[in-house]
């Protein structure tokens, strides 16, 4: 049985900055117009000065590579639709919308597994092999961080990547769900017209009734992905350890993410009260564009790799 999916409106037209963006990719860029300079050469001795660098990155940085964000203005997930993502206690309590959570889980994960890191990535993984950057903390799921061979990293929302038992906390690799998927759900077959930024794509409600959805090897227990789902909140002891790879940095950047989240947010916030010189790339306001002088508006992906290393 194939199935379809519904029909998604595709995004406005988006600025010249992206128009050297491999095509199909660009469509989740938002518009950056242009940017001076002069912001850039503030940036660049910024990354000079700074001998130990905390960086945290969001779905902006990703976005190059093909992924949607969110809230970015026509191009983000909700511009596009009125689809929002699962919510944790959602997830905990309805057998039902778990089953509709992993079909369509299950349909996106060969496109949304499939994504490469983009140059920005490249770039960070390169600031690491080279001593400039001290820790990255990545509010994506996506895994390009790891993909990219970045190893000095906490992936702050966890990564759809891995797959946590809620009963007994064992952890397994996505990929290894999928092939389990498969084996369970003989002749079941949709197509992924879209892809959220957590691997999601759209499918109806009729359209899951059958899919069954394996349980935990070890214990029976619920299968979840190993991420921070909307309403939930970061492990207290992640956060921790986050805070002190923060108050061992001498300045912090911000790369492609408005902040909107207060589970990164918090970490500019330490910055902040810490008196940490703060520098900020991305495309729109950010939450925490008051504490900075230094703000670039354009793709990572353009800025990162034009900054030189002394
Ligand atoms: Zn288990």
């Amino acid at each position: 049985m194939l199935l379809s999916c519904r029909y998604l409106p595709p995004p406005v037209a988006v600025g010249r900055c992206a128009s050297t963006i491999q095509a199909g990719v660009q469509q989740f860029v938002p518009a950056s117009g242009s940017f001076d300079s002069s912001a850039l050469e503030q940036l660049q001795a910024f990354i000079s000065q700074a001998s130990r660098l905390f960086v945290i990155s969001g779905a902006g940085l990703s976005t190059e590579s093909g992924i949607p964000d969110y809230r970015s203005e026509g191009v983000g997930l909700y511009a596009r639709t009125n689809r929002r993502p699962m919510q944790h206690s959602e997830f905990v309590r309805s057998e039902k919308s778990r089953q509709r959570y992993w079909a369509r889980n299950y349909v996106g994960w060969p496109q949304f597994s499939s994504h490469q890191p983009n140059s920005a990535h490249l770039a960070l993984r390169d600031w690491e092999e080279k001593g400039k950057l001290h820790w990255l903390v990545t509010q994506n799921v996506d895994a390009l961080h790891l993909k990219a061979g970045q190893q000095r990293l906490t992936e702050l929302h966890g990564s759809t990547h891995r797959v946590v038992c809620l009963d007994c906390g064992e952890l397994t690799l996505r990929a290894e769900l999928q092939k389990r998927f498969t084996a369970l759900n003989p002749g079941w077959e949709a197509t992924a017209c879209a892809v959220a930024p957590d691997g999601d794509v759209f499918l109806e409600e009729e359209q899951v009734l059958n899919f069954r959805v394996p349980a935990c090897n070890a214990c029976g227990g619920v299968l979840k992905p190993e991420v921070t789902f909307f309403g939930d909140v970061v492990k207290r002891n992640t956060v921790h350890f986050v805070h002190n790879k923060l108050a061992e940095s001498d300045a912090v950047l911000v790369a492609g993410s408005s902040l909107q989240v207060f589970s990164g947010y918090r970490f500019l916030l330490a910055a902040s009260e810490r008196k940490l010189p703060i520098a900020i790339v991305n495309i729109g306001a950010t939450r925490a564009d008051h504490l900075t002088d230094i703000r670039v508006s354009a793709r990572c992906g353009e800025v990162l790799p034009a900054i030189k290393l002394s």
